[in-house]
């Protein structure tokens, strides 16, 4: 058990931590008791939180003032599993169409200041919403109890291959830092952290690996089983690595089961969004994943709203139990999820087996090879055509790419030009662009829209 960062001269063990550090720490003690409660007292205890959440939202917020009226619920009352079912579900479209009306006209001073949360927008627009210091305490809780249900030595080197944007953390260097973060290194003296951009190509990303030899890596799925496969091809081993981590996409079998046999370590898999922070984090004993109940209330439901029992597939809905400042009731986030049976493992915290529906495709480069796409950030784009409210790109062949846009007024020529040019040179490849006008853009399976999709079998 590492020892935390001590304030006080002089005094080393036990520690007198810093404040984010003493606050963390007392949050992690209460977590690690409530992850044992039974599902009914877990449930009694996210009652006890909605309670506060709907009173504040009934009184500050003007948009569930109206829903709460609309559906007849006293948001001063208990709440009940009966009371809460009855909220309707809020989609994506509705929270961006609610514009101000979604945020709390006044926040307890207690919870800090607000800070933008803008989610990086799947569908081309984006979700504007506030988080607070309260919000941003519990996400960092997350990071930390994934940590630890997960074991793993703060000391030792963590190492990164994600989205960064165009030129940041490439190779041969990536980038080098001295802490894990701000939720580890508030606590701990930790390991070295190093970053590579997901961009780069699979061979700089082993070299990378070999020289940097870090404990952990962490990445997207759809990386790790590029890089995996690669390593299978050329007999490449990692000797150092203990673990991978995974975000950002679902993970399947073949993944996991690629990660073993590549490296001979373990996936552990957590799923976040930008929107509540933690929702599940993967069983330190098992494959499933374990809601985090004490940040989010998540709902997995069928197409009538009900829930799913154990083994069915249905919409993610989640409830933050700590955002006053854009609280978000019974959101439909856009992914699937398989409900689960209690795990063994003795935890109260309710089960999913898999998360599914982010999927994520690489592109296929003219040689054959593959990469993570990256085709710019939003803002690049906005600046050359606000017109645009959706776009999602398509690769038809080793050398095309279509744009599929919706818009508010036709680009002109000009547009389309600059449009052109931003996307081969962020791709860095002179694919042939194509445009095309459509008036809404076509969900993918299961209702979930995808922002790039390759036809391309590599
Ligand atoms: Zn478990």
């Amino acid at each position: 058990m590492p020892i935390p960062r001590s304030t006080v001269p002089g005094i080393i063990t036990p520690a007198i931590p810093g404040r984010m550090a003493s606050l963390l720490l007392s949050v992690l003690y209460q977590l690690d008791q409530t992850q044992w409660l039974s599902p009914e007292d877990l449930f009694a205890q996210q009652a006890r939180q909605l309670r506060l959440l709907f009173a504040h939202a009934g009184q500050k917020v003007p948009f569930y003032g109206q829903r709460f009226a609309e559906a007849g619920i006293d948001p001063n009352a208990e709440v009940t599993r009966e009371t809460f079912a009855r909220l309707p579900i809020l989609k994506r479209e509705e929270l961006q169409a609610a514009g101000e009306a979604i945020h709390a006209t006044a926040l307890p001073k207690s919870h800090g200041k607000r800070h933008h949360i803008e989610t990086s927008g799947s569908t081309g627009r984006a979700v504007r919403m506030y988080g607070t210091e309260i919000t941003g305490l519990f996400w960092r809780a997350g990071v930390m109890r994934e940590h630890f249900w997960q074991g793993r030595d703060f000391g030792a080197k963590l190492g990164a291959i994600r989205w960064a944007r165009k030129g940041v953390a490439m190779a041969p260097a990536g980038s080098h830092g001295e802490s894990w973060g701000p939720a580890s290194g508030a606590i701990y003296p930790t390991g070295p952290a190093v970053m590579l951009n997901i961009a780069c190509e699979l061979h700089e990303q082993v070299d990378w690996m070999l020289r940097e030899r870090p404990d952990y890596l962490i990445s997207f799925p759809s990386n790790l089983m590029a890089l995996a496969k690669h390593c299978i091809d050329k007999g490449i081993e990692f000797p150092n690595l203990k673990q991978v981590l995974t975000v950002g996409e679902t993970v399947t079998q073949q993944a996991r089961d690629l990660v073993r046999q590549a490296w001979d370590v373990p996936l552990k898999d957590s799923y976040s969004c930008e929107e509540a922070g933690y929702l599940t984090i993967q069983c330190p004993e098992h494959e499933v994943y374990h809601v985090q109940s004490e940040n989010a209330l998540v709902e997995v439901v069928d197409d009538d709203g009900k829930p799913c029992a154990p083994g069915e597939v249905g919409r993610v809905l989640i409830t933050c139990l700590h955002n006053f400042a854009t609280p978000l009731i019974r959101y439909q986030l856009g992914d699937y999820a398989e409900a689960g049976a209690p795990c063994a493992c003795g935890r109260g915290l309710p089960v999913i087996n898999r998360i599914l529906g982010r999927q994520r495709n690489r592109l296929a480069l003219p040689d054959g090879s593959t990469v993570f796409p990256y085709f710019g950030n939003h803002d690049e784009y906005k600046a050359i055509t606000p017109e645009v409210l959706q776009f999602q790109f398509i690769q038809h062949s080793l050398d095309e790419i279509e744009k599929r846009m919706v818009v508010s007024a036709p680009l002109t020529p000009e547009q389309e030009e600059a449009t052109r040019e931003l996307m081969v040179r962020n791709l860095g490849h002179p694919f042939r662009i194509t445009f095309t006008y459509l008036d809404e853009i076509p969900l993918g399976p299961r209702g979930k829209y995808e922002e790039f999709i390759s036809k391309v079998d590599v």
